[in-house]
């Protein structure tokens, strides 16, 4: 099932999620759910409040073949080195900006399985778990551009925002 993608201006976006205490069916139907939605959507990675679940789990596909299921993640380690580059997101449509972020991250996770993982990982892999880690305290890559960068994209986030607001009514209508 192909979830809806909740968009800048949703309350769930910035709201802090509550960890997951045992990994129930509805969970892995959730979590094949995301992964067909993040596919669906040309993603690398999609984070539970993105559809309006605020439980810390989320989805990478960085393309590699491996297809991660990342629940109650904490990040261990943050390298020195950091690296910069343009993100984007699922919630943000249209707005791409660089970011950065640590070149190497040492994570400590449970899988899908319920099995506990600790793993060092770099480049985009480890770019694309601090965004979806972000995701799980309510912050957007866009607190973390430049504040000129912030600047220039205030209209456009503006625009996202009231479309959202416009759906709401809808709904709300119908
Ligand atoms: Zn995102």
């Amino acid at each position: 099932m192909i979830y809806e993608i909740k968009k800048y201006g949703e309350e769930c976006l910035v709201k802090e999620s509550v960890p997951v205490s045992e990994i129930t069916d509805e969970i892995l139907e959730i979590l094949d759910n995301m992964v067909e939605t993040m596919h669906d959507a040309n993603g690398v990675g999609l984070a539970a409040p993105q559809v309006g679940i605020n439980k810390r789990f989320f989805v990478i596909d960085i393309g590699d073949g491996v297809v991660r299921k990342i629940i109650n993640p904490e990040i261990l380690e943050f390298s020195e080195s950091i690296s910069e580059s343009d993100e984007g997101c699922l919630s943000v449509p249209g707005i791409y900006k660089k970011v950065k972020r640590a070149y190497e991250i040492k994570v400590k996770y449970m899988n899908e399985l319920g099995e506990v993982k600790e793993e060092t990982m770099n480049g985009f892999l480890a770019k694309a778990f601090q965004h979806e880690f972000d995701h799980l305290t309510g912050t957007l890559f866009i607190e973390k551009i430049s504040p000129m960068a912030k600047r220039l994209i205030a209209q456009k986030l503006k625009h996202i925002k009231r479309e959202t607001e416009r759906e709401h009514k809808n709904r709300e209508n119908a």
